[in-house]
């Protein structure tokens, strides 16, 4: 087997697991994102191999209906919605504009190092899977803090 087609067996593999209702249950939301970013590991990969020509149209075909599948989507809606509503009570509770969301642009070159923590509850941010702000373009946290109050509520947190 070619590693691309190991690649694409993981992905199907990784997507077929994705069962929201249980993963809710037995690991929340936090291990839903583990388990998207092992996913959105996966498809980089296979992003570059297509860069590279390496995809048949056929394996072109197979990535694009397991990125439209159904379990994919569902879980990372869910994700999207829970970190849109944390991002929505943050606003709310520090008297800001509420701040629309929006899925990370990740830029290749800054992909790796666009892994900060956040500056209210110092947990770790992933540009593959937290949102980010529409208002600053700071990712969202899981406490639903973005930057647009950094500065005048740090040591108020
Ligand atoms: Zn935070
Ligand atoms: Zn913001």
């Amino acid at each position: 087997m070619s590693q691309t087609e190991a690649l694409i067996r993981q992905l199907s593999e990784y997507i077929d697991k994705l069962e929201l209702e249980s993963m809710l249950r037995s690991i929340g939301y936090r291990g839903i994102a583990r388990e998207l970013d092992i996913i959105e590991r996966v498809l980089e990969k296979l992003r570059d191999a297509y860069k590279a020509n390496e995809l048949s149209p056929e394996q072109i075909t197979q990535i694009t209906n397991l990125k439209s599948s159904e379990k994919y989507n569902k879980a990372r809606e869910a994700l999207y919605e829970f970190l849109d509503k944390r991002h929505a009570e943050y606003c709310t509770k520090k008297g800001i504009a509420r701040q629309g969301a929006r899925r990370a642009v990740t830029r290749r070159a800054d992909m790796f190092e666009r892994t900060p923590h956040c500056y209210q509850c110092k947990g770790e941010l992933n540009s593959r899977i937290n949102m980010e702000c529409d208002a600053c373009g700071w990712l969202i946290c899981w406490c639903g803090a973005c930057g647009c109050s950094y500065g005048s509520d740090t040591t108020n947190p």
